[in-house]
């Protein structure tokens, strides 16, 4: 039993960038330190450079992300 307060996104690390799928916004995958971090199921995970382009396995959106640094 747990009995420690959460802190619920109190210390979001700012140096991860969620990236959704442009249709359904679904997460596609993570960026960070200049790569993206892609998740699949059964614990597979890709990290590849810019431009990335992957498919939604929500609704079969191609998306595509050309700039890692979208400040
Ligand atoms: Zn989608």
């Amino acid at each position: 039993m747990a009995n420690q307060s959460h802190s619920a996104g109190v210390n979001t690390p700012s140096n991860d960038r969620e990236w959704r799928c442009s249709s359904c916004a679904k997460l596609l995958g993570v960026c960070r330190d200049g790569q993206m971090h892609l998740r699949f199921a059964r614990g597979h995970e890709y990290l590849v450079g810019f431009p990335v382009v992957a498919t939604c396995r929500g609704c079969g959106s191609l998306n595509t992300l050309t700039n890692p640094a979208l400040r």
